[in-house]
């Protein structure tokens, strides 16, 4: 696929980096033509030479005709944005900013990330908002993404990490177990990893993945935990309990089978609406397997109890003997580019660098050590993702708030409110490079660099740690993210030499960071990744080959063994009523990518993935007075929006399903639900009750 445009000046003609989207990290080639750049698929173990669609195109988001190139800002937001000069624009910053907190504090300044960042601007921006602005108001979108992937991981191995083994490990399987997951829409390469395995597939939507499956089980939305219980059930009653790894190797069985003791077969029918036969059918397949993975996504997580859900999904692995067991295992299928790495190196509310916890003192003097800091003068956690948007411009919320790399007036649930938190800000400051959504909100506009455009290092779903290349220079007047965080530090009042430009520094300042933390990238240096060895962290030092796979021998809490987790079935925060009869779910579409501000901005995509559906079983939408192709209103207790309805024999009758990737009027979290998950926070973005009505 070729791009008209800029010409390439990186380090040579063609340059091997990787896809600029989701977790799989697709390699790539970037090859100068006359006319642009050429991208083809690179031979790398995740994509094996495949690209989806998004791959192929990437390059577009380089050279759209709305790339923001010049800094923009206003003093009054009924004034359109107007260009400024960069000094401009980083004094106005760093001006009310410093007021801001000589006058309510560091507290009254927040930042917000995301999982598409590089870990070198990941770190730089969680130095960033704990040194130079001394806040503990920092989180980022990946907590929407798989924080409760994250803490069920915890719990259970004592270390979380997206897949504790690498990706090409799933080709020797006989059966793999997804449970609300659909990667033959969210990383298509990753399915011919699956080739082999009879599939079971969790979802109350008939996905391409379930189209895939020998045993689809379609739960109600909400009630995958039951479900998972009621597996959970049958492994131990028809015989496929692994005693031996059970002994020898995990604690609490006696208290998770408690549990699920009460949760038989016909009663998981009752509340789930999978047939018996089915789980039975699914049972045998990943019992009687030699080799089975057992695999979580999103339609997992986005619960508020979602972590308990990721839990119970755990609890079967354990059961069956699979993690840690070669051949087999339990991962998660992380969703953003960096989702693993924005979490390791401080971007999350909790965390410092090397998945380090921030109330921990040792941890606390190590990372003050590095940064130069006293340990005292480092903050202490802060809210997490929604919270901290549902704060903003209260009285005792932040007033000002930077957001790099993310769009959350699209992405956070119930956006109209994180809109209007938006708008009551004093200061709003969006680092992009096109004029997304919530950069349309902001006063003050930057203009920053993209993947194609800059090195940097990006942490895959299996925990490798990969070397993205620069292919060509940015436009004129565009600034890396690490540039604008050092000008901003240094008119703050920081040492120039504290928060570098060069990626290179950055990274060997965070290899120093993680050393001795979970997630240990000490080992790992620019040179042994552009000499292509594959590093997965923990890597300790400069000798050490990485750790591909995880808890062959042992766990990582200190005795060793695996934990299982006794939990109970919750209900999601919304049933249906009379008013709201319906429930909707969200997810994601082969064509876009999370928020759409860059693939919607590709004509091929935008084409492929047209306008915004809502999927609806045909005799619901009867019920509705709708047919195909109609538009109608999909109304919550938030909010509506407008769809045009995509009758699907194979979906659920009391449920309708909507992508979330639209702006505006369309865009499916003006209707979803903030309701959040105890333990990790995480908005409950899968299930809500709805109405459709038709649009005259
Ligand atoms: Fe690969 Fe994901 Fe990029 Fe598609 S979006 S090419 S699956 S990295």
């Amino acid at each position: 696929m070729t791009t008209p445009t800029r010409t390439p000046t990186g380090p040579g003609p063609a340059t091997v980096t990787h896809c600029p989207y989701c977790a799989l990290q697709c390699a790539t080639v970037l090859t100068a033509t006359g006319s642009g750049l050429t991208v083809t698929p690179a031979q790398f173990p995740t994509n094996q030479g495949r690209l989806c669609h998004k791959g192929w195109t990437a390059p577009a988001v380089l050279t759209t005709p709305d790339r923001l190139t010049t800094p923009l800002a206003r003093s009054n937001r009924s004034m359109p944005l107007a260009p400024v000069s960069w000094d401009q624009a980083l004094g106005l910053v760093a001006g009310r900013l410093a007021g801001l907190r000589a006058g309510c504090g560091p507290d009254s300044v927040a930042v917000f990330g995301g999982g598409g960042l590089t870990n070198e601007k990941a770190y730089q921006l969680g130095k960033f908002a704990r040194v130079a602005l001394g806040t503990s108001q920092v989180d980022y979108n990946g907590r929407f993404c798989m924080s409760s992937a994250a803490a069920a991981g915890l719990r259970a191995f004592g270390c979380d990490r997206g897949l504790p083994f690498p990706v090409t490990d799933l080709a020797a399987a006989d059966t793999v177990l997804l449970a609300g997951a659909n990667p033959a829409e969210t990383m298509p390469p990753l399915m011919a990893h699956l080739d082999r395995a009879a599939l079971v597939v969790i979802d109350p939507r008939r996905t391409p993945t379930a189209e895939r499956a020998t045993v689809h089980l379609q739960p109600t939305p909400g009630t995958d935990l039951a479900l998972a219980l009621g597996l959970l059930h049958l492994a131990v009653a028809d015989g496929w309990l692994h005693q031996a790894y059970v002994d020898a190797r995990t604690s609490g069985f006696a208290d998770a089978w408690l549990v699920a003791a009460h949760w038989w077969p016909e009663r998981v029918e009752r509340v789930t609406g999978v047939p018996v036969a089915d789980m039975r059918a699914a049972m045998r397949l990943l019992g009687a397997a030699t080799n089975a993975f057992v695999l979580t996504g999103r339609g997992s997580e986005q619960h508020t109890h979602g972590t308990d859900t990721v839990s119970a999904w755990i609890n079967l692995a354990l059961a069956l003997g699979l993690p840690g067991t070669p051949g087999s295992g339990y991962g998660c299928l992380t969703g953003q580019g960096n989702g693993q790495g924005g979490r390791e190196h401080g971007q999350k509310a909790d965390q410092l660098p090397g998945y380090r916890r921030i109330d921990n003192p040792a941890a606390r003097r190590h990372i003050a050590h590095i940064w130069g800091i006293h340990p005292d003068e480092l903050p202490g956690p802060g809210r997490s993702a929604y919270e901290l948007l549902d704060a903003l411009g209260t009285p005792t919320g932040p007033k000002a708030l930077l957001v790099f790399g993310s769009n959350p007036v699209v992405s956070a649930p119930h956006a109209t409110h994180v809109a209007d938190r938006l708008a009551a800000l004093e200061l709003l400051v969006v680092a992009d490079f096109v004029p997304s959504e919530t950069a349309a909100l902001a006063d003050v506009v930057l203009p920053v660099t993209q993947w194609a455009e800059e090195d940097g290092t990006m942490t895959n779903l299996e925990g490798r740690v990969l070397l993205r290349r620069k292919a060509l220079d940015p436009p004129p007047g565009v600034r890396s993210d690490l540039d604008v965080l050092h000008e901003l530090a240094v008119r703050l009042g920081q040492p120039a030499t504290r928060f570098p430009t060069d990626p290179q520094t950055v990274f060997d300042e965070l290899r120093a960071a993680s050393a001795g933390g979970a997630a240990d990238y000490a080992g790992i240096t620019y040179q042994r990744l552009a000499a292509g060895e594959a590093l997965h962290w923990p890597c300790p030092n400069p000798t050490h080959p990485g750790t591909p796979r995880l808890f062959t021998d042992t766990f990582a809490h200190p005795d060793g063994r695996a934990r299982f987790t006794p939990v109970e079935p919750g209900t999601p925060t919304e049933p249906p009523t009379a008013r709201f009869p319906l429930l909707a779910t969200t997810g994601r579409l082969l064509a876009h990518y999370q928020s759409g501000a860059q693939t919607r901005r590709v004509p091929e995509l935008a084409q492929a993935a047209g306008d915004m559906v809502v999927e609806v079983h045909p005799d619901t939408a009867n019920r509705a007075g709708l047919a195909d192709g109609d538009l109608t209103r999909v109304i919550s207790a938030r909010g509506e929006i407008t769809a045009v309805v995509r009758t699907v024999a194979t979906a659920r009758t009391d449920t309708v399903f909507l992508p979330f990737h639209y702006p505006g009027q369309a865009n499916a979290n003006r209707i979803t639900n903030p309701a959040l998950d105890p333990t990790s926070r995480m908005p409950e973005f899968k299930v809500c009750a709805v109405r459709l009505e038709r649009v005259a």
